[in-house]
């Protein structure tokens, strides 16, 4: 299986004990944080709850956005097809662990986030 790199920590112990993925997806959900509104419609169609809520980046305690937990997300897209926000990009696998990071504001599951994207691009 190949290397998760966009995750730089052990996962939170909540969030790992969630049951793990069997293979590979051929696709991945990244949710585009910049145009989350935090609304929850994407969690509920989720069939293996790897949708995380997550603080929102700029005002924490009035606002809310989500991730995907990325070793868990199994490609189905239907997360994607029913976000109201169309704020949720499927990408190949590969180019979705190496996106990830671009996209990403805030993280519950220790996965690398915009300023990560940016400290190794400076
Ligand atoms: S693509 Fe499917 S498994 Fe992955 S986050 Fe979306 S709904 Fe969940
Ligand atoms: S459905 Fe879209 S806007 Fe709503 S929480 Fe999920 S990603 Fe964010």
């Amino acid at each position: 299986m190949t290397e998760n790199t966009a995750r730089k920590a052990p996962r939170p112990p909540l969030i790992a004990k969630k049951p793990e993925r069997k293979k590979e997806p051929r696709l991945l959900a990244v949710i585009d944080q910049h145009g989350c509104t935090g609304c929850e419609a994407c969690i509920v169609f989720c069939p293996v709850d790897c949708i995380e809520i997550v603080p929102g980046a700029d005002f924490a305690q009035f606002q809310q956005v989500v991730e995907v937990d990325i070793e868990r997300c199994i490609g189905c897209a239907l997360c994607a097809k029913h976000c109201p926000w169309d704020t949720i990009p499927m990408f190949n696998y590969q180019e979705g662990i190496q996106k990830s990071p671009a996209l990403t504001l805030k993280s519950v599951c220790s996965q690398k986030t915009k300023d990560d994207a940016v400290t190794q691009t400076s």
